[in-house]
Protein backbone atom coordinates (compact mmCIF):
# COMPACT_ATOMS: atom_id res chain seq x y z
CA UNK A 1 0.00 0.00 0.00
CA UNK A 2 2.95 2.02 0.75
CA UNK A 3 4.83 2.34 -2.20
CA UNK A 4 2.80 3.32 -4.98
CA UNK A 5 1.76 6.43 -5.88
CA UNK A 6 -2.17 6.94 -4.76
CA UNK A 7 -4.49 9.50 -6.78
CA UNK A 8 -5.52 10.50 -3.51
CA UNK A 9 -5.31 10.50 -0.10
CA UNK A 10 -8.25 11.78 2.82
CA UNK A 11 -6.62 12.93 5.80
CA UNK A 12 -9.75 12.09 8.40
CA UNK A 13 -12.58 10.05 8.95
CA UNK A 14 -15.09 12.88 10.18
CA UNK A 15 -18.51 13.86 7.97
CA UNK A 16 -15.84 16.00 5.88
CA UNK A 17 -13.19 13.51 5.49
CA UNK A 18 -15.35 10.40 4.85
CA UNK A 19 -17.45 12.42 2.77
CA UNK A 20 -14.78 13.09 0.12
CA UNK A 21 -13.79 9.12 0.16
CA UNK A 22 -17.13 8.41 -0.72
CA UNK A 23 -17.58 11.00 -3.70
CA UNK A 24 -13.86 9.82 -4.77
CA UNK A 25 -14.13 5.94 -4.56
CA UNK A 26 -17.37 6.17 -6.55
CA UNK A 27 -15.04 8.60 -9.26
CA UNK A 28 -12.53 5.85 -8.87
CA UNK A 29 -10.01 7.38 -7.47
CA UNK A 30 -9.53 4.59 -5.22
CA UNK A 31 -8.73 6.72 -1.64
CA UNK A 32 -6.62 6.14 1.05
CA UNK A 33 -8.35 7.96 3.88
CA UNK A 34 -6.20 8.32 6.57
CA UNK A 35 -7.81 7.44 10.55
CA UNK A 36 -6.26 9.78 12.85
CA UNK A 37 -6.62 9.94 17.21
CA UNK A 38 -9.85 10.80 16.95
CA UNK A 39 -11.40 8.57 14.79
CA UNK A 40 -15.26 9.21 13.62
CA UNK A 41 -13.94 13.10 14.28
CA UNK A 42 -16.67 15.13 16.63
CA UNK A 43 -19.57 13.06 15.41
CA UNK A 44 -18.31 10.02 17.22
CA UNK A 45 -18.38 11.80 20.75
CA UNK A 46 -21.87 12.82 20.20
CA UNK A 47 -24.68 11.01 20.75
CA UNK A 48 -28.18 11.80 19.06
CA UNK A 49 -28.12 13.50 15.62
CA UNK A 50 -31.34 15.51 14.78
CA UNK A 51 -30.09 17.82 12.53
CA UNK A 52 -28.66 15.64 9.75
CA UNK A 53 -31.18 15.52 7.13
CA UNK A 54 -33.08 12.24 6.26
CA UNK A 55 -33.46 11.08 9.46
CA UNK A 56 -36.75 12.17 10.63
CA UNK A 57 -36.47 10.44 14.11
CA UNK A 58 -32.59 10.98 14.43
CA UNK A 59 -29.65 9.28 14.30
CA UNK A 60 -26.72 8.39 16.69
CA UNK A 61 -23.36 10.12 16.18
CA UNK A 62 -21.47 7.04 16.00
CA UNK A 63 -24.12 5.12 13.61
CA UNK A 64 -24.00 8.47 11.15
CA UNK A 65 -20.43 8.01 10.97
CA UNK A 66 -20.03 4.48 10.88
CA UNK A 67 -22.59 4.39 7.52
CA UNK A 68 -20.76 6.77 6.03
CA UNK A 69 -17.14 4.96 6.48
CA UNK A 70 -19.45 1.69 4.86
CA UNK A 71 -20.46 3.69 2.29
CA UNK A 72 -17.11 4.86 1.19
CA UNK A 73 -15.20 1.26 2.19
CA UNK A 74 -17.98 -0.17 -0.66
CA UNK A 75 -16.83 1.79 -3.55
CA UNK A 76 -13.65 0.66 -2.95
CA UNK A 77 -11.70 3.54 -0.01
CA UNK A 78 -8.96 1.85 1.65
CA UNK A 79 -8.80 2.65 5.17
CA UNK A 80 -5.23 3.29 7.11
CA UNK A 81 -4.48 4.15 10.85
CA UNK A 82 -2.28 6.69 11.16
CA UNK A 83 -1.17 10.09 12.85
CA UNK A 84 0.74 12.36 9.82
CA UNK A 85 3.82 13.28 11.69
CA UNK A 86 4.77 15.43 8.31
CA UNK A 87 4.05 16.49 5.09
CA UNK A 88 6.44 18.07 2.10
CA UNK A 89 4.36 19.69 -0.53
CA UNK A 90 6.82 21.31 -2.55
CA UNK A 91 6.43 19.20 -5.42
CA UNK A 92 4.26 16.64 -6.78
CA UNK A 93 3.75 13.62 -5.72
CA UNK A 94 2.91 14.46 -2.14
CA UNK A 95 5.24 13.04 0.39
CA UNK A 96 3.66 12.18 3.14
CA UNK A 97 5.17 10.67 6.31
CA UNK A 98 3.45 8.92 9.30
CA UNK A 99 6.48 7.92 11.17
CA UNK A 100 8.29 4.74 11.97
CA UNK A 101 9.42 4.45 7.93
CA UNK A 102 5.85 4.94 6.77
CA UNK A 103 6.08 6.93 3.84
CA UNK A 104 3.12 7.34 1.47
CA UNK A 105 2.77 9.55 -1.94
CA UNK A 106 0.09 11.23 -3.25
CA UNK A 107 -1.24 12.94 -6.93
CA UNK A 108 -3.21 14.87 -4.40
CA UNK A 109 -4.06 15.61 -1.00
CA UNK A 110 -7.42 16.11 0.88
CA UNK A 111 -6.84 17.76 4.57
CA UNK A 112 -10.28 16.78 6.46
CA UNK A 113 -8.23 16.32 9.79
CA UNK A 114 -11.08 18.40 11.65
CA UNK A 115 -10.98 20.61 14.72
CA UNK A 116 -10.92 19.51 18.06
CA UNK A 117 -12.89 21.02 20.83
CA UNK A 118 -10.82 21.82 23.79
CA UNK A 119 -12.10 20.31 26.73
CA UNK A 120 -11.11 20.84 30.58
CA UNK A 121 -9.06 17.81 31.27
CA UNK A 122 -11.14 16.24 34.24
CA UNK A 123 -11.86 12.44 34.22
CA UNK A 124 -15.48 12.83 35.20
CA UNK A 125 -15.75 14.71 31.79
CA UNK A 126 -14.66 12.05 29.42
CA UNK A 127 -17.00 9.31 31.16
CA UNK A 128 -19.83 12.30 30.84
CA UNK A 129 -19.77 13.20 27.10
CA UNK A 130 -22.76 12.59 25.36
CA UNK A 131 -24.18 12.29 28.85
CA UNK A 132 -24.61 15.59 29.62
CA UNK A 133 -21.36 17.24 29.03
CA UNK A 134 -21.29 18.39 25.41
CA UNK A 135 -18.95 20.28 23.26
CA UNK A 136 -22.12 21.55 20.39
CA UNK A 137 -25.41 23.50 22.43
CA UNK A 138 -26.49 23.04 18.48
CA UNK A 139 -25.75 19.32 18.83
CA UNK A 140 -27.17 18.47 22.05
CA UNK A 141 -29.47 21.83 23.50
CA UNK A 142 -32.87 20.25 22.81
CA UNK A 143 -32.16 17.01 25.39
CA UNK A 144 -32.08 19.79 28.02
CA UNK A 145 -35.36 21.34 27.37
CA UNK A 146 -36.84 22.67 30.70
CA UNK A 147 -33.42 22.08 32.52
CA UNK A 148 -30.82 24.51 34.31
CA UNK A 149 -27.90 24.14 31.97
CA UNK A 150 -24.13 25.74 32.43
CA UNK A 151 -21.93 26.75 30.14
CA UNK A 152 -18.36 27.06 30.31
CA UNK A 153 -15.71 29.91 28.95
CA UNK A 154 -15.51 33.60 28.21
CA UNK A 155 -15.24 34.21 24.61
CA UNK A 156 -17.83 34.44 21.69
CA UNK A 157 -18.64 30.23 21.44
CA UNK A 158 -19.42 30.52 25.15
CA UNK A 159 -21.94 33.41 24.51
CA UNK A 160 -23.24 31.78 21.51
CA UNK A 161 -23.61 28.55 23.18
CA UNK A 162 -25.32 30.71 26.43
CA UNK A 163 -27.47 32.45 23.98
CA UNK A 164 -28.34 29.51 21.83
CA UNK A 165 -29.51 27.29 25.35
CA UNK A 166 -31.71 30.14 26.80
CA UNK A 167 -34.57 28.69 24.39
CA UNK A 168 -34.32 25.07 25.90
CA UNK A 169 -33.06 25.59 29.50
CA UNK A 170 -34.92 27.33 32.25
CA UNK A 171 -31.49 29.03 33.20
CA UNK A 172 -28.52 29.38 31.76
CA UNK A 173 -25.48 29.52 34.05
CA UNK A 174 -22.01 31.08 32.51
CA UNK A 175 -18.79 29.87 34.62
CA UNK A 176 -15.59 31.88 33.08
CA UNK A 177 -12.58 31.03 35.32
CA UNK A 178 -11.57 34.72 35.32
CA UNK A 179 -13.57 38.25 34.92
CA UNK A 180 -12.89 39.61 32.30
CA UNK A 181 -14.46 38.27 28.80
CA UNK A 182 -12.58 37.76 25.60
CA UNK A 183 -16.27 38.06 24.11
CA UNK A 184 -16.85 40.75 21.94
CA UNK A 185 -18.66 43.61 23.19
CA UNK A 186 -21.91 43.26 21.32
CA UNK A 187 -22.16 39.20 22.42
CA UNK A 188 -20.96 39.91 26.00
CA UNK A 189 -23.80 42.85 26.37
CA UNK A 190 -26.17 40.53 23.97
CA UNK A 191 -25.58 37.89 26.95
CA UNK A 192 -25.19 40.52 30.25
CA UNK A 193 -28.94 41.22 29.04
CA UNK A 194 -30.85 38.45 28.50
CA UNK A 195 -33.28 37.51 32.20
CA UNK A 196 -32.18 33.92 31.89
CA UNK A 197 -28.29 33.94 31.62
CA UNK A 198 -26.69 33.94 35.05
CA UNK A 199 -22.71 35.27 34.99
CA UNK A 200 -20.43 33.31 37.26
CA UNK A 201 -16.81 34.64 36.78
CA UNK A 202 -13.85 34.08 38.78
CA UNK A 203 -15.13 30.09 39.10
CA UNK A 204 -13.49 27.21 38.28
CA UNK A 205 -15.17 23.63 37.26
CA UNK A 206 -12.71 20.80 39.95
CA UNK A 207 -14.83 18.11 39.06
CA UNK A 208 -18.29 16.77 37.06
CA UNK A 209 -21.19 14.65 39.63
CA UNK A 210 -22.59 12.11 38.96
CA UNK A 211 -20.39 9.59 37.22
CA UNK A 212 -22.22 6.60 39.20
CA UNK A 213 -25.60 7.72 37.59
CA UNK A 214 -24.18 8.31 34.05
CA UNK A 215 -25.96 11.79 33.74
CA UNK A 216 -24.77 15.25 35.13
CA UNK A 217 -26.36 16.22 38.46
CA UNK A 218 -23.84 19.01 39.80
CA UNK A 219 -20.23 20.49 38.98
CA UNK A 220 -17.72 21.05 42.25
CA UNK A 221 -16.85 24.58 41.87
CA UNK A 222 -14.29 26.87 42.81
CA UNK A 223 -14.18 30.33 43.42
CA UNK A 224 -10.32 31.42 42.56
CA UNK A 225 -10.42 34.67 44.69
CA UNK A 226 -12.06 33.52 47.45
CA UNK A 227 -11.31 29.60 47.28
CA UNK A 228 -14.48 28.99 48.54
CA UNK A 229 -15.58 25.30 46.92
CA UNK A 230 -19.13 24.41 46.90
CA UNK A 231 -21.38 21.57 44.61
CA UNK A 232 -23.54 23.56 41.91
CA UNK A 233 -27.02 21.36 41.01
CA UNK A 234 -27.08 21.32 37.25
CA UNK A 235 -28.66 19.15 34.13
CA UNK A 236 -25.89 19.84 31.59
CA UNK A 237 -22.78 21.46 31.01
CA UNK A 238 -21.68 22.77 27.84
CA UNK A 239 -17.79 23.62 26.84
CA UNK A 240 -17.50 26.78 24.99
CA UNK A 241 -13.57 26.99 25.58
CA UNK A 242 -12.65 26.75 22.12
CA UNK A 243 -11.61 24.15 19.56
CA UNK A 244 -7.88 23.26 17.85
CA UNK A 245 -7.60 22.77 14.69
CA UNK A 246 -5.60 19.75 13.30
CA UNK A 247 -3.66 21.46 11.45
CA UNK A 248 -0.16 22.09 12.68
CA UNK A 249 1.75 19.51 10.51
CA UNK A 250 0.90 22.02 7.37
CA UNK A 251 2.59 25.23 9.23
CA UNK A 252 4.59 26.97 6.70
CA UNK A 253 3.40 25.41 3.70
CA UNK A 254 -0.18 25.91 4.04
CA UNK A 255 -1.68 29.34 4.48
CA UNK A 256 -3.52 29.54 8.02
CA UNK A 257 -5.24 32.25 9.65
CA UNK A 258 -4.04 33.83 13.11
CA UNK A 259 -5.63 30.94 14.97
CA UNK A 260 -4.71 28.04 12.91
CA UNK A 261 -7.24 27.28 10.93
CA UNK A 262 -6.44 26.72 7.23
CA UNK A 263 -7.10 29.40 4.98
CA UNK A 264 -8.91 28.45 1.60
CA UNK A 265 -10.89 30.13 -1.60
CA UNK A 266 -13.33 28.79 -3.86
CA UNK A 267 -14.36 26.76 -0.33
CA UNK A 268 -12.00 23.79 -0.64
CA UNK A 269 -8.70 25.09 -2.07
CA UNK A 270 -5.62 26.17 -0.26
CA UNK A 271 -2.40 27.89 -1.29
CA UNK A 272 -1.06 24.53 -2.94
CA UNK A 273 -2.58 23.35 -6.07
CA UNK A 274 -3.93 19.72 -5.29
CA UNK A 275 -4.46 20.29 -2.09
CA UNK A 276 -7.51 20.93 -0.69
CA UNK A 277 -9.13 21.25 2.68
CA UNK A 278 -12.83 20.64 4.24
CA UNK A 279 -14.55 20.51 7.18
CA UNK A 280 -13.47 22.03 10.63
CA UNK A 281 -9.79 22.13 9.72
CA UNK A 282 -10.93 25.34 7.44
CA UNK A 283 -14.37 26.45 8.98
CA UNK A 284 -14.82 28.40 12.13
CA UNK A 285 -17.85 29.43 11.38
CA UNK A 286 -20.67 26.28 10.93
CA UNK A 287 -18.72 23.51 11.88
CA UNK A 288 -21.83 21.62 11.27
CA UNK A 289 -21.93 17.72 10.31
CA UNK A 290 -23.83 18.97 7.44
CA UNK A 291 -21.45 21.75 6.03
CA UNK A 292 -18.43 19.46 6.33
CA UNK A 293 -20.09 16.92 4.63
CA UNK A 294 -21.09 19.16 1.96
CA UNK A 295 -17.49 20.66 1.42
CA UNK A 296 -15.70 16.82 1.39
CA UNK A 297 -18.25 16.37 -1.54
CA UNK A 298 -16.30 19.74 -3.05
CA UNK A 299 -13.05 18.68 -2.31
CA UNK A 300 -13.24 15.36 -4.38
CA UNK A 301 -15.07 16.65 -7.03
CA UNK A 302 -12.00 19.19 -7.10
CA UNK A 303 -9.04 16.59 -7.09
CA UNK A 304 -10.85 14.56 -9.84
CA UNK A 305 -10.92 17.77 -11.64
CA UNK A 306 -6.98 18.50 -10.93
CA UNK A 307 -5.91 15.03 -12.10
CA UNK A 308 -8.07 15.16 -14.92
CA UNK A 309 -6.52 18.46 -16.03
CA UNK A 310 -3.16 17.85 -14.97
CA UNK A 311 -2.81 13.77 -16.18
CA UNK A 312 -2.68 10.95 -13.48
P1 LIG B 1 -11.65 31.87 22.50
O1 LIG B 1 -11.94 33.25 22.05
O2 LIG B 1 -10.27 31.37 22.48
O3 LIG B 1 -12.19 31.78 24.01
C1 LIG B 1 -12.01 30.66 24.76
C2 LIG B 1 -12.51 30.95 26.16
O4 LIG B 1 -12.42 29.75 26.92
C3 LIG B 1 -11.68 32.01 26.89
O5 LIG B 1 -12.53 32.83 27.64
C4 LIG B 1 -10.78 31.19 27.79
O6 LIG B 1 -10.47 31.79 29.02
C5 LIG B 1 -11.63 29.97 28.07
N1 LIG B 1 -10.82 28.80 28.32
C6 LIG B 1 -9.85 28.26 27.51
N2 LIG B 1 -9.35 27.15 28.07
C7 LIG B 1 -9.98 27.00 29.26
C8 LIG B 1 -9.88 26.05 30.29
N3 LIG B 1 -9.04 25.03 30.22
N4 LIG B 1 -10.66 26.20 31.37
C9 LIG B 1 -11.54 27.23 31.46
N5 LIG B 1 -11.69 28.16 30.51
C10 LIG B 1 -10.91 28.05 29.40
O7 LIG B 1 -12.50 30.76 21.70
P2 LIG B 1 -13.94 30.89 21.04
O8 LIG B 1 -14.90 31.54 21.93
O9 LIG B 1 -14.25 29.53 20.52
O10 LIG B 1 -13.69 31.85 19.80
C11 LIG B 1 -12.69 31.56 18.85
C12 LIG B 1 -12.76 32.59 17.73
O11 LIG B 1 -13.97 32.41 16.98
C13 LIG B 1 -12.79 34.03 18.24
O12 LIG B 1 -12.07 34.82 17.34
C14 LIG B 1 -14.24 34.39 18.22
O13 LIG B 1 -14.48 35.77 18.08
C15 LIG B 1 -14.75 33.60 17.01
N6 LIG B 1 -16.18 33.27 17.19
C16 LIG B 1 -17.08 34.20 16.76
C17 LIG B 1 -18.44 33.95 16.94
C18 LIG B 1 -19.42 34.97 16.47
O14 LIG B 1 -19.03 36.07 16.13
N7 LIG B 1 -20.70 34.66 16.44
C19 LIG B 1 -18.88 32.79 17.56
C20 LIG B 1 -17.92 31.87 18.00
C21 LIG B 1 -16.57 32.13 17.82
P3 LIG B 1 -9.41 32.99 29.13
O15 LIG B 1 -10.08 34.18 28.53
O16 LIG B 1 -9.19 33.11 30.59
O17 LIG B 1 -8.20 32.55 28.39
Amino acid sequence: MENSVRDTVVLGTGCAGLTAAIYAARANLKPLVIEGHEPGGQLSLTTLVENFPGFPEGIQGPELIENMRKQAARFGAEFMAGHLAKADLTARPFKLDFGDGKTITARTLIIASGASARWLGLPSEQTLIGHGVSSCATCDGFFFKDKPITVIGGGDSAMEEALFLTRFATKVTLIHRRDHFRASKIMLERARKHEKIEFMPDTVVEDIYDVSKKEVTGLKLRNVKTGRIWVFPTSAMFLGIGHEPNAKMFAGQLDMDQDGYLKTRDFVFTNVAGVFACGDVQDRRYRQAITAAGSGCAAAMEVEKFLEEHGQ
